[in-house]
Order: structure tokens, then sequence, then C-alpha cells
């Protein structure tokens, strides 16, 4: 039985966007504008007021001590690690279904990456295989907060502390994202260390890139900012070898305008991930993303299952100007890059599997009920005729 859901005649089919970054832009034109201008006028780019400013924000909004502002979520991870002083062949684990940035930084610094499967239901590693991943050359875990939702924390952090390892929490797409171990928390701070990236596209986005790093360990905390800054306290003498990875002061500006919206970008991301919940319930070969209960998914992606002819329905989508994206095609473990690294297709089925019937649909700030109408219907009309 079909219900009709809502009238979408008037929806301009075009207009759908699988990420409405001018949208949002235009609603905030005018902080955004006078804080960019700011940065022009005080002639300061590098470093600076409002660097710091951001840090210090970040730093409260996530309830954590320290935040080490840098270049990109994929620095935020390498500075990570390399804080931890590890040794080529070093072993550091982490899911085969993220984005690559996740993996690139473990071997680019010489270390192996050891993949553990993920939950079907979450896309997040499995943390009931964790245990069994770990051997002695073990050093660090990067659980990733897939999606936007946490990753099952309470029990990888059992797992890690019982055997001593260190966790880098990768929340690049988890920012405000929210777990509850023995009480709430944000993502990103039950870690060690927690990595963000301010990618256009994420849930806080520059207009360019960047990415910060938290914790709440003071010592790691002096080591990142030196490591960010070429390894130096003192300008032309170095302590550790570091990187050229800072936070352009215009980025920041942008940030510290958009931070004071990030509460209400996370509940707009909640409502319209509500209403496609409700327009596809009913919806056949089709399965809508899993809510960990102990978790607050803050909808970076509303990815569905189709379960059938995925790529069919795409297409299919995209006839009728319905943007959806596929996040992943393909596990990491079995990318030609890393194959080196001696895994098999087989290895990990679940995340193997995933890539075969993931379909993120559109989904941002702007999205319109009548938008979502649009996509819920067209999706239940082409799930009964591929069915
Ligand atoms: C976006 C992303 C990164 C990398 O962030 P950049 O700012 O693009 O370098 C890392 N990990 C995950 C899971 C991401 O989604």
């Amino acid at each position: 039985m079909t219900k009709r859901i809502i009238n979408f005649t008037f929806v301009r089919m075009d207009d759908i966007k699988m990420v409405d970054l001018t949208g949002q832009y235009l609603r905030l034109k005018k902080e955004i504008d006078a804080s960019i201008q700011s940065v022009l006028d005080s002639g300061i780019f590098i470093k600076g007021p409002e660097v710091s400013a951001f840090a210090g924000r970040l730093g409260r909004f996530l309830d954590v001590e320290h935040v080490i502002p840098c270049a990109n979520g994929t620095d935020a991870l390498q500075i990570a690690l390399m804080a931890l002083d590890l040794n080529p062949g070093d072993e550091v684990i982490t899911t085969p279904f993220t984005f690559i940035a996740t993996v690139e930084v473990i071997a680019l610094l010489g270390l192996k990456p050891v993949f553990v499967d993920i939950d079907a239901a979450t896309f997040n590693m499995d943390p009931e295989k964790l245990e069994a991943a770990i051997t002695d050359r073990t050093r660090a875990i990067i659980p990733v907060h897939l999606f936007g939702q946490s990753a099952a924390m309470s029990k990888i952090i059992e797992v890690a502390d019982s055997h001593g390892i260190p966790i880098i929490e990768d929340a690049a797409q988890a920012i405000g994202a929210e777990y509850k171990g023995s009480s709430w928390q944000k993502c990103g701070t039950m870690g060690t260390m927690g990595t963000f990236s301010f990618f256009p596209s994420k849930n806080l986005g520059a207009y360019g890139d960047g990415g910060a790093i938290c914790t709440n360990d003071p010592d790691l905390a002096r080591k990142m900012k030196l490591i960010a800054n070429h390894g130096s306290k003192d300008k032309y003498y170095y302590e550790t070898v570091g990187m050229n990875s800072r936070l352009d002061a215009i980025q920041a500006a942008i940030l510290n305008a958009k931070l004071d919206h990030l509460e209400d970008f996370i509940r707009r991301r909640i409502v319209a991930a509500d209403r496609y919940d409700r327009f596809l319930a009913d919806c056949p070969s089709v399965a809508l993303p899993s809510r960990d209960e102990n978790a607050r998914h803050v909808f970076h992606q509303y990815t569905i299952k189709v379960l059938e002819n995925r790529d069919g329905m795409k297409d299919a989508l995209a006839k009728r100007h319905i943007p959806s994206a596929v996040y992943y095609p393909k596990p990491l473990h079995t990318q030609k890059a890393y194959l080196a690294y001696g895994y098999n297709a087989g290895d990990f089925p679940i995340a193997e599997k995933s890539c075969d019937l993931v379909l993120s649909l559109p989904m941002h700030t702007e999205l319109t009920e009548a938008q979502q109408a649009f996509i819920a219907e067209n999706i239940i009309v082409l799930s009964k005729s591929i069915e």
C-alpha cells in the first residue's frame, strides 16, 4: 500500500543537492562576511587571535582541555600518531570501512594498518572483534565515528585500557556527536586524542581545509602543538621533526562564526533524519540507518542499505534529478594502494558487503520536508519496481 506522503508538485527537482553549502552561506552571510572582513582588516593571516579564539571555543564546546588547530583532518590524524613516537612496523588498528585518510596516515608513517571488521548495523568497528586483532606490536587504535554516529566506545575503551593502548578517535564526521558510557561525552574526547575535519561539507565546515586535534593530556597537547608547527616552539630552534600544519586565520574566522550555529546545524540534520525515517518506514528492500541507543547521531550522512540492486536505484534516482552517493564503494583492505599489507577479499566480509549495499541520501542543513518527501516517494516507487 502506497501512502501519499505530501503533495510534492511544487518541489523543483533540480534544487535537490547532496550538500547545500551555498544555501547555508546565504542564510548566515552577514555574520560570515563580517568575520572574514575582520581578518582582512587585521592583516594577520597565519595564527593570531581568530585561531586561538577558535581553539578555546571548540575546547569549551567539546568539554576538553586542549584543542590544537591544524590544516585539515588528515594532518590531525598524522599529528596525533606522530605524538605517540611510534617505530616502523608498529601496528595501528582501525576499520576498513572509512575514508582513506584514516589508513593513509598509518601507511605514510611506516606503520602497519591492522583492520577490524565493522558492525553491520552501525558501520562502525565491531568491538567484539577488537581483542583478536591486538598483538604485542599494537601501538594505537583508531575507531572512526562513521557518518556521525559514535563507535561503541565503552567496549573499545575497555579492551584498549586492558592492554594500555592509546585510542585516537577519528571524529571527522562526528563533531558534536555524543556517546553514553558512564556519562554522556562528546565524540573525540573519550579516547587519548580525537581528530576533527572542517572540510567544507563536514558538519562544521570551513570554506577551504581545516582540522583540529583535542586531548586532555597536557604532554601530548604540548607535543602536538610542536609537531604542527615544524617541531618548533621558538622560531628557528627545532625540538622534534614536525610539519607545517596550521589552520588559516580566515578559516578560523569562518569557523568562529559557524560554531555558534553548530547545535542548530545538528538539530536540523536530526530533524531531516527523523523525516526520512518516517517517510521511508514502510519502504520494501531498504534498511534505514540504525541508531545506537547510547549514541547521539549527528547525521553527517543519512545512509540506507538498498538490499536489491543498489546501483540500479542510484542511477534511477539520478534520472529523476535526485543525487545520492556511495560512501564507500570499495573497502580499504582490497584497494590497490594497500595490497602490500597482505589482506584479501573475504577477510572483512561485513565491510565488503556494506560497500555493495550502502547509499547515502541528500543530507544537509537546508533540506526541506517537501524535498525529502519527493526523494522518499521516488525511492519507494523504485524499490517496488526493482523488487
Ligand atoms: C573527512 C575525513 C577525514 C579527513 O579530513 P580532511 O580534512 O579532508 O583531511 C578523515 N577521516 C574521515 C573519516 C573523514 O571523513
